[in-house]
């Protein structure tokens, strides 16, 4: 493998492999850009098929989370580390530090905090050899509500251009995956007088939301086609794409979801089909403002006002995109890049 002409590169600044034949770690550290501060981001411990594999993963997350920094104003840059293993049966305390070491020698360039395969646990660990960690105990905790209270703002943002209207009151939000973030949103809608219909594979979280907020359950494959003022998907990636967006029946897709585009050409077809699409990582940075709060040491206001200022971001996009004929992705891409490069 040419490790230099890896596809996935794109302006990083600096990739890190990083192994330790004492504790059996493999992991790259990967910094996609530091303008606006240092590069954060999630380790993620997963048995990859092969390095390229790892690396392709650790350059791809490390550019969406510049991306992500720039777009909800946090004085932050994009990076990621992946540790090549099986989280299970490979990891332990000693390659843990030896992985905190890795990060310590970057000199803040990158800071760590959790993901896939890593726990609060192993952040604590890490933070026994190296400052650049957040995600310890005591310090941020579950990022979902702040998720889902971010995509509330971007809700109302998407409602109040696409629909003309201020209040939620009496429409009708159909909510793909009602765990974390989903549960935490459907509370909101439901107090915001939005009626829900809900879908999930797992049937007591279904039980729970139909029980706590009147809400009719849908089957998986019947939530696309669903006659909504919205939906809203806080599953899984890839849900807008050839098979269902001609099913769509919605005025508007916005969500906490990663990834929701299965390719960006479905941004063209979401607009050109006129669904107005909230790009996904400008509505769900709730999470990563709270860990941003910790790694760069603002108060509780601040992360609200930056919370807030979600609205003003969506705002912006979609009237460029109005303006421009493009789609609202696209735009969103444009935005992060004039704020980061
Ligand atoms: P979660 O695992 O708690 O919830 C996901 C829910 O989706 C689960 O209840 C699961 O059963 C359900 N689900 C899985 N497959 C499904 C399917 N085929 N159809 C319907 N439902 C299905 O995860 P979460 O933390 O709530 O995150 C939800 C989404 O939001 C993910 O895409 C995540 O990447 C994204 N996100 C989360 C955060 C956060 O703070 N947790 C931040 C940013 C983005």
């Amino acid at each position: 493998m040419n490790l230099f002409d890896h596809p996935e590169f794109s302006g990083h600044e600096q990739v890190v492999f990083n192994r330790d034949d004492v504790t059996g770690l493999r992991a790259i550290i990967a910094i996609h850009n530091t303008n606006r501060g240092p590069a954060l981001g999630g380790c993620r411990m997963w048995p990859y098929a092969d390095e390229a594999a790892a690396l392709e993963d650790a350059l791809r997350l490390s550019r969406g989370m510049t991306y992500k920094a720039a777009m909800a104003g946090l004085d932050l840059g994009g990076g990621k580390a992946v540790i090549i293993g099986d989280a299970r049966t490979d990891k332990t305390g000693n390659m843990m530090k030896a992985f905190g070491r890795a990060v310590d020698r970057l000199s803040r360039r990158y800071i760590t905090a959790e993901d896939v395969g890593t726990t609060v646990a192993d952040m604590d660990t890490i933070k026994t050899v190296t400052d650049h960690v957040v995600g310890v105990t005591g310090g941020a905790g579950d990022p979902s509500n702040s998720t889902a209270h971010g995509v509330y703002i971007g809700i109302l943002a998407a409602v109040r251009h696409k629909l003309g209207r201020d209040t939620l009151d009496g429409l009708h939000i159909a909510v793909q995956g009602v765990g974390h973030v989903g549960r935490f949103l459907c509370d909101r809608l439901h107090k915001a007088g939005a009626r829900l219909s809900v879908t999930d594979i797992d049937l007591a979280a279904l039980e729970r939301a139909e029980r706590e907020f009147g809400a009719t359950v849908a089957a998986p494959d019947e939530i696309y086609g669903l006659d909504c003022d919205l939906f809203a998907p806080c599953a899984l990636g890839a849900v807008v794409n050839d098979d269902t967006l001609p099913r769509l029946k919605c005025p508007i897709v916005a969500g906490s979801a990663n990834n929701v585009l299965d390719e960006a050409r479905h941004g063209a077809d979401l607009r050109r089909a006129g669904i107005l699409y909230a790009p996904d990582y400008v509505i769900n940075a709730g999470g990563l403002i709270d860990v941003a709060r910790f790694a760069l040491g603002f108060d509780i206001e601040s992360a609200r006002g930056k919370l807030r200022q979600i609205d003003g971001t969506l705002m912006e996009i979609f009237s460029r995109a109005d303006a421009e004929d493009r789609p609202t992705a696209e735009v969103a891409d444009a935005i992060a890049e004039e704020r980061f490069l």
